[in-house]
């Protein structure tokens, strides 16, 4: 797949909205650096030596897919799976974290087991596989939102459902239904074709208006996306903030005002029961969080190689507490590692043939990770301390009249002023950047309230086989 399709696919006249203008988002040098990113990603379809490794031959089209999209059958699966995943990850450094597989996971968990659905909606299998054909050979890029927008939190918020803005159901007709409220927060929903939508949690049965789940074009008349403040880094500040200027990607509040989806993209509707289960299906849970993870660990492994060159080029890396910091965040990296691979290792068939990673691995990987990535950025403040601050605005000082000053003054233990200044600069792009504040409250809050997420590890965990073991002394 070249280049272009997925760009072309973006000039659709969708509603985008940054600093209070609509933008073309394929023409707007906030999106540059992200949409060439995404578009290499996409090429590698296109290229010999890689397409088989992100991607399969679709048995429709016969032509290569992503993998993400792949059921898979076997352990040798699941590490097909993630094999595209680390490639993907790899040529973002972690940084970029939806970039549709994802999504597309999910699409394909619920796909896997859409006879489970079967009773909540008879047309719902026939309508997910038909969507995740479509999606699969048409490469369309998917981002997910779920959440309501922050205005009450008290548990008697669903009291009132229009003035708390919930995304609601308002008119349906022979074609189709109409939609009205907001939802928070779409990550690459600004340049996603499509964007699945449904609500997170149990909702009760006089909240039917809001249960339901759809797909809906990010071009439809009405749907409006509000970026956030860009954190793209554009000329002449490219090299300064490598990071920003490449993979910035876009978070966005959706505002639907009146918002028409043709029933083939409303897979589920008027139906809180049906919505529980989608939010909790094992299979749609394991396959996306299993990419979430591999994403992790390629994050956390670039974070300590930063690590490792700072404390190199400073002369700091003798020092014991130095070494034990470092130490910690190998140990962050080899769990995660291992916590990947006892997912796969431990995988086993449903009852639909599907290999399905052991979700209790990823759930510890994925619960570990709002805790282990805050820490890393600490590490790494603890280990340069003043040294990201020292730096001159720009390398473009290093080739104006000071240059020979700062080659002297700059200069780290082991590597010449340029190189050390380029790699503070890509820390702190890391730690102290508005990219880095937000990769941070991603990797805390991501999947949900990290608090409540490790509670819920708790309460679903099999405790029996531990509770076992203490009742001889109890008898
Ligand atoms: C950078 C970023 C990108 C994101 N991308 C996406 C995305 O692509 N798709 C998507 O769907 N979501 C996305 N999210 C949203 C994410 O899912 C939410 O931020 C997360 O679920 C937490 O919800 P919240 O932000 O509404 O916090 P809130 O629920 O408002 O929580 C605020 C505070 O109140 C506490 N609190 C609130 N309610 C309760 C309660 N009932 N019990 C106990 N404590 C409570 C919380 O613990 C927290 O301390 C993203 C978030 C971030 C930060």
């Amino acid at each position: 797949m070249q280049k272009d399709p997925f760009i072309k696919s973006l000039q659709d006249g969708r509603n985008v909205w940054l600093d209070g203008k609509k933008i073309d988002i394929t023409k707007d040098e906030n999106f540059t650096g992200t949409l060439a990113a995404i578009s290499e990603l996409f090429a590698m379809f296109g290229d010999p030596k890689l397409r088989d490794k992100v991607g399969y031959l679709s048995p429709k089209t016969m032509e290569y897919v992503h993998s993400a999209f792949y059921v898979p059958e076997s352990y040798e699966d699941l590490l097909k799976r993630r094999t595209a995943f680390e490639i993907w990850s790899q040529s973002t450094d972690g940084v970029m974290s939806r970039l549709s597989d994802y999504a597309r996971s999910r699409l394909t968990g619920w796909y896997a087991s859409r006879e489970d659905y079967r009773a909540f909606d008879k047309a719902f299998p026939d309508k997910i596989r038909s969507y995740y054909e479509e999606a699969r050979d048409r490469h369309l890029f998917l981002s997910l939102v779920q959440r309501d927008p922050q205005i009450n939190r008290s548990d008697s918020q669903l009291k009132n459902i229009e003035d708390l803005g919930l995304l609601r159901i308002t008119k349906k007709t022979s074609d189709g239904v109409f939609l009205s409220g907001a939802k928070m927060i779409g990550t690459a929903s600004p340049y996603s074709n499509d964007i699945i939508v449904y609500p997170v949690g149990h909702l009760k049965e006089e909240h039917k208006p809001l249960a339901h789940m759809l797909i809906v074009a990010a071009h439809s008349p009405g749907l409006h996306l509000v970026c956030r403040e860009s954190c793209a880094a554009t000329p002449p500040n490219k090299a300064d903030a490598p990071l920003s200027a490449s993979y910035d990607e876009m978070d966005a509040l959706l505002l639907f005002d009146n918002v028409f989806v043709p029933w083939e993209r409303v897979l589920l509707y008027d139906n809180p029961e049906a919505i529980a289960k989608i939010n909790t299906d094992p299979v749609s849970n394991s396959l996306a969080y299993h990419q979430a993870i591999v994403r992790l660990l390629n994050k956390l492994e670039f974070v300590t190689a930063i690590g490792f060159e700072i404390a190199e080029a400073i002369g700091a890396d003798g020092y014991l507490h130095v070494q034990e910091k470092l130490g910690e965040l190998i140990m962050q990296v080899e769990t995660i590692r291992a916590l990947v691979i006892a997912s796969e290792r431990e995988g086993s068939l449903n009852p639909y043939n599907t290999f399905v990673p052991n979700f209790t691995y990823i759930q510890t990987a994925r619960n570990l990770g709002p805790k282990y990535y805050p820490r890393a950025l600490e590490i790494l403040q603890l280990i340069g301390a003043g040294g990201f601050i020292q730096l001159p605005s720009s390398l473009q000082d290093f080739q104006g009249p000071l240059s020979s000053l700062l080659q002297k003054y700059l200069v780290g233990a082991t590597v010449d002023a340029e190189k050390k200044t380029k790699l503070f600069k890509l820390a702190w792009d890391l730690v102290g950047s508005p990219l880095g504040s937000r990769h941070e409250l991603y990797e805390r809050f991501y999947a949900g309230d990290p608090i409540r997420n490790i509670a819920v590890q708790y309460s679903t965990y099999d405790k029996q086989h531990l509770q076992e073991r203490i009742q001889k002394y109890l008898q």
